[in-house]
This record gives C-alpha cells, sequence and structure tokens, in this order.
C-alpha cells in the first residue's frame, strides 16, 4: 500500500491476481465488489492476510452464475456465502448483508440481503475490520478505522455496549485483537467489555476458545491479561479469586493473577512446534490458578499455597474440557501444571528417568515454563539462584537426552539376546531388559553391549 495506515491519500493495496481476477470478473458483471475485514486491516498494517474476503452486491445465486467454471463450496450460502477454490486457496464471497436480531445474544436470527456496501460495513464489530477496498473505489473507511489503526485503537462500529448486547463474543474478539496487533481498546469500548463480560456464558465453548487461543498467542497476550482478568473471568470464573490474591514473602512481587500476566508475557518460545508452543501458552495462562484454593497462612504468618501444582493440574483439565480442547492439548498442558513447581530431578539418574517418563520434548517444554514463572517473581538473589538450577537441569537434560540410554529401546541388548541366555519367552524378558535399564540409568554397568552380555552371562551362572 502507499501511505501509512491513519494518514490522508490514496491507498493501493497489492492484491494476490486469483483476488484480483475475482474483483474484475464481478465488476466486469456489473456488480460492485470489494475486499473486506481482516486482509484490508492486515494489508495497511503491512502485515500478510491470512485470508481474502470479497463483498459484493452480486446475489449468492448471481455470484454461482458468474463463476460456473470454478469449483465451488456452498456450506455458507444460506448466510450469503459463495467459495471458490482458485489454484487450491478458498476466497469466500458474500453478498452485502445486515444480520437481522440477535435474541439470544449470540446468534443472528437471520441474514437480510442489502444492496449497499455501506450497510455491509456497519454491521461489523471493529472500525479497524470495517473497511473495504477495491482497486477502482480505492479504500472505503467510513467509521475511521484507517485513524484507529494509526492509534492502535479497537473502537466498535456503533454504539460498544448494543453491539456487545447483540453477540457477546465481540467482547473476546476486542481483547484478542488487543493481544494480536499490541493495541488498546477504545475507553467506551472497554468499559462495555467490562460491564457485559458476564454475557459470554452464553458464547459456545469453542468460539471461546478459538479467542483465547488466538489471545494466548499474540506478543501483546501478558499485557491483556494484566488488564482484562476480569473480562476472560466472563469465560472462565476461576480467574476471579486471583485477581488480588496476595502472596507475600521474599519470591513474589506480583499477586496471584499478575504473576499470571508477566509469567504468560515472559514466554520464550523460540524454536519449539507449534503444538508444543500451545501446550505451553496454555499451561502457562493456568498455572496458579488453584492458588487461592490452596492458600493457607502459617502461624509465623508465612503463607503457603501447598499442592496447588496438582489442584491446579485438575482445575486446567477441567477448564480445557470444558472449552472443548483437544485431548493432547488437555494432557499437554495438564501435564505441565501438574509439576510446574515441583523440584527437579537431581542427578544423572533421576533425569534419565525424568526422560524415560516424560521425554525430553515435555522436559525442554516445563524449563520454558519454569523460565517464564521465575521471571514473573521478584527478582532477587534466590530467585536468580533457582533460574541457575533450571539452566543447569536444562542443559545436562538435553546433553542426555542426545547421548544417554533412558528406554528399554535404546540399551545395546535386545529381547532376543535376554532369551538367548536362558529367559523363556514372556513377561520376565521385560523384566530382565527393564533391569539391565535400571542399572545403565543409574551407572551401574555401561549401555554396551559387550557389558551388558557379560552381565546376562552373569546372571545365567547365577540361576
Ligand atoms: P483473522 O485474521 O483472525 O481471520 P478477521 O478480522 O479476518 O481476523 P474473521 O473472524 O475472519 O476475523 O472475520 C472476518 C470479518 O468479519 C472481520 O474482519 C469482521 O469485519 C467481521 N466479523 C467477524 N466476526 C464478527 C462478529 N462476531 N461481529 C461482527 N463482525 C464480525
Ligand atoms: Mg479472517
Amino acid at each position: 500500500m502507499t501511505g501509512p495506515a491513519g494518514q490522508g491519500g490514496a491507498v493501493t493495496i497489492p492484491l494476490p491476481a486469483p483476488v484480483a481476477m475475482l474483483l474484475d470478473t464481478l465488476h466486469r458483471a456489473g456488480h460492485s465488489a470489494y475486499v473486506v475485514g481482516g486482509c484490508v486491516r492486515d494489508s495497511l498494517l503491512g502485515r500478510r492476510p491470512g485470508d481474502w474476503d470479497i463483498c459484493t452486491d452480486a446475489t449468492p445465486d448471481q455470484t454461482k452464475a458468474i463463476f460456473s467454471d470454478c469449483r465451488q463450496i456452498l456450506t455458507g450460502e444460506k448466510h450469503g456465502t459463495v467459495a471458490l477454490v482458485l489454484e487450491g486457496a478458498v476466497y469466500e464471497i458474500t453478498t452485502y448483508r445486515v444480520e437481522a436480531g440477535y435474541s439470544d445474544g449470540r446468534h443472528p436470527d437471520g441474514v437480510l440481503f442489502v444492496p449497499q456496501l455501506r450497510e455491509d460495513l456497519a454491521r461489523r464489530d471493529f472500525t479497524i475490520n470495517a473497511m473495504a477496498y477495491s482497486p477502482t473505489a480505492g479504500l472505503v473507511d467510513l467509521y475511521g478505522g484507517r485513524a484507529d489503526l494509526a492509534a492502535g485503537l479497537i473502537r466498535c462500529v456503533g454504539d460498544p455496549a448494543a453491539r456487545f448486547g447483540e453477540d457477546a463474543l465481540r467482547i473476546l474478539r476486542a481483547v484478542r485483537f488487543a493481544a494480536q496487533l499490541g493495541f488498546s481498546l477504545e475507553e467506551a469500548t472497554a468499559r462495555a467489555a467490562r460491564q457485559l463480560c458476564g454475557t459470554l456464558n452464553r458464547i459456545s465453548a469453542e468460539r471461546c476458545f478459538t479467542e483465547l487461543d488466538k489471545l494466548l498467542s499474540g506478543p501483546n497476550a501478558g499485557q491483556v491479561l494484566s488488564q482484562y482478568g476480569e473480562v476472560l473471568a466472563g469465560v472462565i470464573p476461576e480467574i476471579l479469586p486471583c485477581i488480588g490474591c496476595d502472596q507475600p514473602g521474599r519470591w513474589h512481587c506480583y499477586d496471584v493473577w499478575q504473576h499470571t500476566a508477566v509469567a504468560v508475557g515472559a514466554l520464550n518460545l523460540q524454536g519449539l512446534e507449534e503444538r508444543g508452543a500451545q501446550m505451553l501458552r496454555w499451561a502457562a495462562f493456568l498455572h496458579d490458578l488453584a492458588k487461592p484454593l490452596c492458600r493457607t497462612v502459617a502461624a509465623d504468618g508465612t503463607v503457603h499455597f501447598y499442592g496447588h501444582n496438582q489442584r491446579g493440574a485438575r482445575l486446567a483439565r477441567d477448564i480445557l474440557r470444558r472449552l472443548r480442547a483437544s485431548n493432547a492439548l488437555v494432557q499437554g498442558a495438564s501435564g505441565l501444571v501438574a509439576i510446574h513447581d515441583a523440584p527437579l530431578p537431581q542427578g544423572d539418574p533421576a533425569t534419565l528417568r525424568a526422560l524415560g517418563q516424560y521425554g525430553a520434548a515435555f522436559l525442554r517444554r516445563l524449563c520454558r515454563l519454569k523460565y517464564a514463572d521465575l521471571d514473573a517473581h521478584a527478582q532477587n538473589g534466590a530467585v536468580l539462584a533457582r533460574r541457575r538450577e533450571v539452566e543447569a537441569f536444562e542443559e545436562r537434560m538435553s546433553y542426555l537426552a542426545v547421548h544417554g540410554c533412558y528406554a528399554v529401546g535404546m540399551l545395546q541388548v535386545n529381547g532376543g539376546d535376554v532369551m538367548e541366555h536362558g529367559v523363556r519367552p514372556g513377561p520376565m524378558v521385560g523384566q530382565v531388559l527393564h533391569q539391565l535399564l535400571q542399572a545403565v540409568m543409574e551407572g551401574r554397568l555401561p549401555n554396551d553391549r559387550e557389558a551388558l552380555l557379560e552381565a546376562l552371562d552373569e546372571r545365567q551362572r547365577r540361576k
């Protein structure tokens, strides 16, 4: 595009060839057509759009006829959407529409096709999402979306309370975009979000999960958690008692919720594959939720949170299940919460056992969680010493993950060798292999074929 977001002057958005072709074909057929929504927002921000949505005054029947030689997906037809598959990518063409009433605060009662772009833009959630563009008409920005992009503001189109009242999911979308884009909520939008977050319980778990997941992936997630804990509690009520739950003593400088926000913001996900990164984000988000339930004050006034690992793991599991997260995410995130504050294995045998039990990828994620957790503590000598312990563990664990032996399959002998040494086929073969593995992990035997065969000989002789 030319000219930065929010400044005057003509805007040119470079369109991918198939998108330009679709707009051109609709124009030639006598229709108005624009790219609209997220792709315009992202283009103006200099980001690569995830998908390109097109809106038009052509009805779905007209669109189908104009593109009769393209592969079409018609699952969204009654909402006005005809999806076309071009060069393997899907492009949605949607007839200008308005939503006809929201009696339940989450689903439009129906959609109504309208002839004008202006009406279609009015139904969209935020000013930055309510812009349209075509190479012939240029940028259509009726609500000051470009200025809000430049100012970094999420502002509802129209009256925020009314818009959130129609569809409570927009509340979550507002904080999600703030986290993704590093934007702030405009004042009236923020006020309405706080007022109406109690209505988030009308929204389906799946839709909430999608927004929360995107929120947590945003570079500004920590900031948004810090500011909008009460709003998120509209989806996860367990957050509420964490807000203001103080943790006096030398370790902490934040209450439980602010600690959580700082920990999420401090996560280092570099080099992790996406599924692992997702587990870690959710684990950091949920890791201390059980603290208010476990808080005790000893006779000397010291505050403890005994049992918050295990109890937190149960809460994390329940919450993720409630949000209909995948089993892998439920297990992965709650597994991390379950041991996030447990002492790390000390010494090679214990580290090898942990590698066998959890695997290297899980332990690497655990270290990342511990670093983020520690970054959200008071920064003093005691915390620094803990950080050193994690670093030392991670270094040794990474070495042993490659060079160590921590599974029966890594032994230099196998079941065949065991049977050749007088053990009859059956469960005993596995037991002998496990005994050898124990001896290797404890350093009593090297993982060396000669030495292991010798140990088997010795065992046979003793019998
Ligand atoms: P993303 O990059 O996450 O896809 P997006 O802005 O494209 O962001 P979508 O969910 O794909 O978000 O929606 C496309 C467009 O539809 C939005 O830009 C917005 O104009 C409109 N929209 C989506 N959901 C809502 C909603 N709940 N209420 C009003 N308008 C919405
Ligand atoms: Mg989109």
